[in-house]
């Protein structure tokens, strides 16, 4: 079972070992709402302390709180921009100076909604490759420079499957992502004798997360279009953050460069179907 808003679990099980992440710090782009605040849940239920980050303050202090209270592990909240590097260099500046280390990195901040390219505008294309893409590359080199050329670590890009199969209505996010898969070699390749790690990890439909709910998920669970899923259902964020755990964790210490998807083989059956999707679109905008 999971929580479907930004609360931590009322009960948690651990099923790797809970020291997994001891002594560690992961730095969170997103952590302050859905899949991202599950993340750090998971990691600090595992010994790790957290930074999370993202542009609204008040949001990732709340969830600091939330996280701290359920861990008791620390959870430093900060405000910066991924679309700009120099509010990212003084969150990790702030990060490094609280910790002294950060050792994960995960790359979870990004922006999606529903539309056709047709009426997609140019400024919306582009403001999705800003935040994903960008914002993925820009964090990841402002740690590479400040703390893991010298030091190693992980990093781990939340991207998605929609560009596999050409996705209706998500042109943006497909492109974005699929980029962001492909500076995964690239940074594997080319950080790899830096002992530095780095992996995708693709989610599925996801319940309880603000992508859910504006990408239709609300509708495809009432209209059952969930049952094509080989595994018959939407997955929940518990079960990204544990994926996300092994690939952050030395459990995975000789995987790099790779995309863990973690969407129950939602990609190789679920419909393409434009006028589903416009009709999905039409009802999660009521
Ligand atoms: P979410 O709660 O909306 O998370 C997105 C986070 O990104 C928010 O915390 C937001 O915080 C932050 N963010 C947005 N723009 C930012 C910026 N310019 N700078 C810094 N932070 C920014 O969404 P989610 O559904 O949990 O998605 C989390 C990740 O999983 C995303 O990468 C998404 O593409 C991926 N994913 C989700 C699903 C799904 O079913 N939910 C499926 C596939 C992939 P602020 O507003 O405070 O900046």
């Amino acid at each position: 079972p999971d929580e479907d808003g930004d609360e931590c679990l009322p009960q948690y099980r651990h099923l790797f070992s809970p020291d997994l992440l001891a002594g560690q710090v992961a730095f969170i782009t997103g952590g302050g709402s859905g899949i991202g605040f599950r993340i750090a849940e998971i990691f600090m239920r595992h010994g790790c302390r957290t930074v999370i980050a993202s542009r609204n303050l008040q949001r990732v202090s709340e969830a600091s709180e939330k996280l701290m209270a359920a861990t008791g592990q620390q959870c430093l909240p900060l405000s910066m921009d991924v679309r700009q590097p120099q509010t990212i260099a003084a969150a990790v500046d702030e990060a490094l100076k609280e910790f002294e280390r950060v050792d994960i990195l995960v790359n979870g901040a990004a922006g999606n909604f529903l539309c056709p390219a047709s009426a997609l505008s140019f400024n919306a294309f582009k403001t999705v490759i800003d935040i994903d893409t960008m914002g993925t590359f820009n964090t990841s080199k402002v740690l590479f420079e400040k703390y893991f050329r010298d030091h190693g670590g992980v990093i781990v890009n939340i991207t998605a499957t929609l560009s596999y199969r050409g996705q209706a209505l998500q042109v943006h996010a497909g492109a974005a992502k699929a980029a962001i898969d492909a500076m995964t070699r690239h940074l594997a390749v080319e950080w790899g004798p830096n002992n530095i790690r780095v992996n995708s990890l693709a989610p599925g439909p996801i319940a309880g997360t603000e992508g859910f709910r504006r990408l239709g998920g609300k509708f495809a669970e009432k209209s059952d279009l969930f049952s094509v899923i080989p595994l018959q259902r939407a997955g929940n964020k518990t079960e990204i953050a544990h994926s996300t755990l092994y690939l952050a964790s030395p459990l995975s210490s000789y995987v790099t460069g790779t995309t863990l998807v973690v969407d129950g083989g939602s990609w190789l059956t679920s419909p393409n179907s434009f006028s589903a999707l416009l009709g999905t679109a039409s009802s999660s905008a009521k």
